[in-house]
């Protein structure tokens, strides 16, 4: 033991997919992002659950994670890869029936010569410039591609989180343009997309964030709590400092609680002397900088020394602790997700650990 608790809140999980599934008409089908380890939470607990919940397209970022997704969802689930069909994904792609979300006449061409007859789905770019074909490599492969049936044709918004961004109905109109009238569904919107209103559903939308308590669904319910346990407690007199550098001094008598996690469990160093801990609902400032497996928190306040601090919890939601470090709920969630934490599950129809 010794390292903090992640509980995973199952049933929250699968409210905020509901939530945001009913936001969208009857004609629209919601799937499910569930890269990088579902956003840190554990891809197959995550992906299970919204299963049970009704979700039938899952989301992966690269055919590697389709592993854990199709041994958790069993073989008739949708599991679509973003990154598409890259060098030495055949093997995989055809083992575990992942769909390659094709980006380029390159990946066209080594998808329909290794796998011929196979299920895949197209990636355009309409204006991210990240992913996908661009409007000239589309006119000259729809014909061929849309002959050979896609599964599904997607783009993806740079600015959904900001619904006044003019990027948002540009690209609607670029998508519009390449895939009015094919008969394939078609799919642009993520969780901001969701939000931005009917008209950016079409036929598939992809939830990310939203589902896993983050911004811009602000009307999520948390999924993650993190409890992190206290090693020990010592007392500071005015002008003795804490921790590497000096950074921080005490002004006056403090009690100072060492807590177990550090940036080497995803607690970013970027909220070294910018972020607050919780014992119940108290809040307790990080002091002085946070170091690879520890941090410090002033506890001077509390009636007596705390067993262990919250760091995600009712009081402080991911984005609030995003904001400390200057950065957002995905980036807090996906490295939170390599620390070295148990993981806790409730709810989703299974209690569990691992
Ligand atoms: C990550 C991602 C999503 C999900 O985005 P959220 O903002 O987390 O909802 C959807 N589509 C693509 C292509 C993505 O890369």
């Amino acid at each position: 033991m010794g390292s903090g608790t992640l509980q995973i809140d199952l049933d929250a999980l699968a409210s905020n997919w509901r939530a945001l599934a009913a936001m969208t008409g009857p004609r629209t089908e919601a799937g499910a992002v569930v890269k990088a380890d579902g956003y840190g939470l554990g891809a197959a607990q995550v992906a299970h659950a919204l299963a049970q919940a009704g979700a039938r397209k899952f989301f992966a970022a690269v055919a590697q994670e389709g592993a854990a997704l199709r041994a958790a969802l069993g073989p008739d689930a949708e599991i679509y890869v973003f990154s598409g069909h890259m060098a030495g994904d055949t093997e995989a792609i055809s083992e575990l029936s992942l769909i390659p979300m094709l980006n380029s006449i390159e990946q066209m061409t080594r998808q329909f010569e290794a796998l011929p007859g196979q299920p895949f789905g197209i990636q355009l770019d309409s204006g991210m410039n990240r992913l996908g074909l661009e409007p000239a490599e589309w006119g000259a492969a729809r014909e061929i591609a849309l002959g050979l049936g896609p599964r599904l044709v997607a783009s993806h918004l740079a600015c959904a989180d900001e619904p006044e961004h003019p990027m948002n109905r540009q690209q609607l109109d670029t998508f519009r343009k390449m895939t009015d009238g094919i008969e394939a569904p078609r799919s642009l919107a993520a969780t901001g997309g969701i939000l931005l209103g009917e008209e950016y559903h079409f036929d598939v939308v992809r939830p990310g964030i939203g589902l896993y308590g983050g911004l811009p669904f602000a009307e999520a319910r948390p999924v993650v709590r993190l409890s992190l346990p206290v090693i020990q407690c010592r007392d500071l007199v005015e002008g003795e400092s804490v921790g590497y550098g000096n950074s921080w001094t005490a002004e006056g008598p403090v009690r100072l609680a060492t807590v177990s996690g550090g940036y080497g469990d995803g607690l970013l160093r970027a909220l070294s002397n910018e972020a607050m801990l919780f014992s119940g609902e108290v809040p307790c400032p990080l002091v002085g900088r946070v170091s690879m497996d520890l941090i410090t928190v002033d506890v001077t306040h509390l009636d007596r020394d705390p067993e262990h601090l919250d760091i995600l919890c009712p009081s402080q939601s991911v984005d609030e602790l995003a904001t400390g470090a200057g950065t957002i709920g995905y980036e807090i969630l996906t490295s939170l997700g390599n620390g070295r934490y148990r993981r806790s599950y409730e709810g989703g129809g299974l209690i569990s650990a691992t």
